[in-house]
């Protein structure tokens, strides 16, 4: 199913989607002046407060960092906060010479992704899936993978080649569109994200074992970075994942 969500745009107007008849909602897009929305017509619940100067610092987390194994939310609402994150998390992807980041990975337990499958702000097309949802997945090719939170290691995993996607972008228009390809492989790959899925999961039990040793090193590295406080313990990070969920959700 997809879910609808509310954004909250620029100051002069304003985007709210609405489910439509039955089965899967889909947005409807209403505009109003931003005065009538300052003098309290549409109330605060889409309004709301800005945050001013919110400073929002993420980073790419590493397996094995529970939020990656958390099964994201929908989003039902967006606003400047959320699109300051997504805008950072272009920058992290493009840094770590990435094609696709999804929110799990800078630790926001909520369903979107970022992609841009030529991995280079110069080119390409930006893109953000919110809330997708992927069908008709057809045929199966094998390739190598790699992913930014678990960083160096490879394997080769098998996709669909073929599927439909449908998610809204960061502007509340539905995508609905057929991929294949690379972007295809990206998209699963993401939504594998959402799901506290990672390529590990769908390697090759042989592949799987061959990288025991590499894996036990990150989950070395990350209880030593917890007991020295340089990241949240387990009951912080349950606490972020309930703050975010409670916003956005
Ligand atoms: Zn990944």
């Amino acid at each position: 199913m997809l879910y609808p969500i509310e954004l909250q745009v620029h100051a002069d107007f304003l985007v709210i989607p609405r489910p439509i008849g039955k089965g899967c909602p889909l947005p409807l897009t209403l505009y109003a002046p931003a005065d009538l929305l300052q003098n309290g017509t549409f109330g605060e619940r889409f309004i709301g407060h800005l945050s001013s100067k919110t400073e929002l610092i993420l980073e790419i987390l590493h397996f094995p960092h529970p939020i990656l194994r958390h099964p994201a939310k929908p989003i039902r609402r967006v606003d400047e906060n959320l699109r300051a994150a997504i805008r950072r998390m272009f920058e992290l992807m493009y840094e770590h010479s990435g094609v696709g980041l999804a929110a799990p990975q800078v630790g926001i337990p909520l369903r979107f992704f970022v992609a841009n499958e030529t991995g280079s702000p110069h080119e390409g097309t930006q893109r953000v899936f919110i809330n997708p949802v992927i069908s008709q997945a057809k045929g199966v090719e094998e390739e190598e993978e790699g992913c930014l939170s678990i960083p160096s290691i490879r394997g080769r995993v098998k996709r669909n080649k073929t599927l439909f996607v449908r998610a809204f972008d960061l502007q509340g228009n539905e995508i609905a569109e057929p991929v294949g390809g690379f972007m295809a492989r990206i998209i699963q790959h993401e939504t594998d994200h959402l799901d506290g899925i990672l390529f590990l999961d769908r390697l090759t039990e042989n592949s799987r074992l061959a990288l025991e040793e590499r894996l036990s090193d990150f989950v070395a590295d990350f209880e030593a970075r917890q007991r020295t406080g340089s990241l949240p313990n387990d009951p912080q990070i349950a606490e972020s994942i309930r703050e975010w969920e409670s916003r956005y959700c």
